[in-house]
């Protein structure tokens, strides 16, 4: 997502470079540029109209920074408004003084709303709070079943209607699912409701009448970033019909433009609180305009980055590591085949570049990346013996050919990966001695 709207902008302010201040005309030529690449992306025409009026505005009368060169200036300005546009700070849950707190999904079919379900519900427990998860959509076939599948994935209990209890009303089981909350002494209820393929009344009217019944402390709209305008339409729709507090962005993993995102709030007034971004679990998180601003701007998202880096990279290992980095050979390759493992675990390792700063221009590259080759990797230490994890050293040319045939690879392969790891250790041990963190070991490449 968004990588069109950053080459053109990165482009744009490529144009700026080595100018020492900005004419009239530049700001103009600028602006049609920035207007241009919006369009582009998908963004509201209002929005649009909007923004490049306040970054012209602020180009022409800001007083120029002595800190800043003219294009630093305009990038300023434009992540500062993209920030705006995008919602400013970032809008947390408000959960209930007593009681349970209530949380209502609401969204078309296939906008995600299932799937983000038991993803705000796993959040939710990493709160440490005990999430219970509601099937009101009684519509779709399956529906239920599908809660329940991811329930269980999340280790999240699903409150649904007694099968055979004919079809059931989604009012009275969502108002049910408040009492048994009580009872059970679950602290968020996360209800689930039907959607349609398009707005109609029906639906509208079944989302009011939950609303009504269980009168939620958050109704979330979720809507597909993927959709492009229409999410724009739909939001306003459900905006009139049911009402809601803040917005889901779904299916930012997708190579949609971008638009919807930057569209929304300014349309409805109301806040993207999250987003999801992928198949798995975890691919969600509160929505940070100030890092969606920066990532679109191809600064990097250094703070999401470090985040998901400070839960996925288990301290005690590193410790472990910075411990033994502070002795000369003291990493193995054991450690290394460990760092790669952690690095895994920080998700998919495009997604992890991606978010580094000035990676734009790689994309090519790191779109090609084969995650497979942390595999390949860990085959070939796995068929070493634990003497030769500790002290590669030793690892002779028979026992090369031993090695690459027990992990199916060519001696080529296992040749490179111990150069790529004494020269990674080198990397470490330098950088233990001016006292860094450990860092990570020579990216596969
Ligand atoms: P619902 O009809 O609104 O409940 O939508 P579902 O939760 O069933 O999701 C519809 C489809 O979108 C499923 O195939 C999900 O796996 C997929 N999906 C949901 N969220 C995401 C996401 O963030 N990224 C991607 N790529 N797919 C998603």
């Amino acid at each position: 997502m968004f990588a069109t709207l950053s080459d053109r902008l990165a482009d744009t302010f490529k144009n700026l470079r080595g100018k020492g201040r900005l004419s009239e005309a530049d700001i103009d030529a600028t602006a049609r540029e920035i207007r241009i690449a919006l369009l582009e992306a998908d963004v509201a025409l209002p929005v649009v109209k909007e923004f490049v009026g306040a970054v012209k505005e602020r180009a022409r009368s800001e007083e120029v920074s002595g800190a800043l060169n003219p294009a630093q200036q305009i990038i300023k300005i434009v992540h500062e408004e993209l920030v705006t546009i995008l919602g400013g700070e970032t809008r947390r849950l408000r959960y209930a003084k007593t009681g349970p707190t209530v949380i209502m999904l609401a969204g078309l079919q296939g906008a995600g709303k299932t799937t983000l379900a038991a993803k705000l519900a796993h959040w939710l427990k990493e709160q440490d709070k005990t999430p219970v998860l509601v099937a009101a959509d009684l519509q779709r076939p399956n529906a239920v079943q599908q809660l329940q599948v991811n329930g269980e994935r999340v280790g999240v209990p699903v409150f649904a209607p007694e099968p055979g209890n004919g079809t059931g009303n989604p009012v009275d089981v969502a108002r049910a699912s408040i009492e048994e909350a009580k009872r059970k002494l679950y602290d968020v209820v996360i209800i689930d409701t039907a959607g349609r393929l398009g707005v109609d009344e029906t639906l509208m009217q079944q989302a009011a009448d939950i609303r009504d019944a269980v009168q939620p402390d958050e109704v979330l709209f979720v809507v597909d970033a993927m959709i492009g305008q229409d999410a724009v339409v739909t939001a306003q729709a459900f905006l009139d019909g049911v009402g809601y507090d803040g917005v889901v962005l779904t299916k930012l993993d997708g190579d949609a433009r971008g638009g919807a995102a930057l569209s929304i709030r300014s349309i409805t007034g109301k806040p993207v609180m999250f987003a999801s971004s992928g198949e798995k679990m975890t691919d969600f998180d509160l929505f940070h305009p100030d890092r969606m601003a920066s990532r679109i701007l191809d600064m990097g998202d250094m703070l999401t980055l470090i985040e998901q880096a400070e839960k996925a990279f288990d301290s005690e290992q590193s410790m472990k590591t910075a411990e033994k980095l502070a002795t000369k050979g003291g990493f193995t390759l054991e450690d290394f085949l460990q760092q790669m493992m952690q690095l895994r675990k920080l998700g998919s390792m495009t997604k992890i570049m991606g978010m580094l700063p000035g990676m734009g221009q790689f994309r090519d590259q790191l779109e090609n990346f084969d995650e497979r080759e942390i595999d390949r990797i860990q085959a070939i230490i796995q068929s070493m013996t634990p003497a030769e994890r500790d002290n590669p050293k030793i690892i002779d040319g028979s026992r090369r050919a031993r090695i690459a045939k027990g992990s199916g690879r060519q001696v080529s392969d296992v040749n490179q990966l111990v150069d790529r790891f004494f020269e990674a250790r080198k990397m470490m041990e330098s950088m233990a001695k001016g006292g860094g963190m450990p860092g990570m070991p020579g990216m596969p490449g």
